[in-house]
């Protein structure tokens, strides 16, 4: 098990997380496209006990029935997603996480939601929302 670490924007907020293997996927769903303004996000899921707030406040914000996000206060940066795989788990952007986090992104997720203007082109499985074997209750 290594210890990883993260902030947002503006370094008010800043995390830790517990995991042996970092994978992570893109997600492509409309929710995460506007938090991040960007094509996709690409999170780290793990159980809300693995991560650890050191430092900071979040403004949570219910997106959908999906989950709830938080945010930092201060300079709005995208920190978590809560139950995005299971009610117990949390979801952070991998790009939060310092720049030699050893992440390796597994799958693509959501990409029925995917924006035109944006392809993917690796080789890596692309699944219309949740991967196979992967129980979203709170999902619509
Ligand atoms: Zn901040
Ligand atoms: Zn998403």
């Amino acid at each position: 098990m290594s210890r990883h670490r993260g902030s947002c924007l503006c370094g008010s907020i800043q995390f830790e997380f517990e995991r042996g293997y970092l994978s992570a996927v893109n997600c492509y769903c409309s929710l995460c496209r506007r938090a991040h303004g960007g094509a996709y996000s690409t999170h780290i899921a793990m159980r809300s006990e693995q991560f650890r707030l050191i430092k900071g406040k979040l403004k949570v914000f219910s997106a959908s029935t999906e989950g709830r996000r938080a945010f930092c206060e201060d300079c709005g940066s995208h920190v978590l997603v809560h139950g995005q795989i299971a009610d117990d788990s949390v979801a952070v952007p991998a790009g939060l996480c310092e720049k030699d986090t050893p992440v390796e992104v597994t799958a693509h997720i959501f990409v029925r939601d995917k924006v035109a203007w944006y392809r993917i082109e690796d080789g890596l499985p692309q699944y219309d929302g949740w991967p196979p074997g992967v129980v979203a209750t709170h999902v619509d």
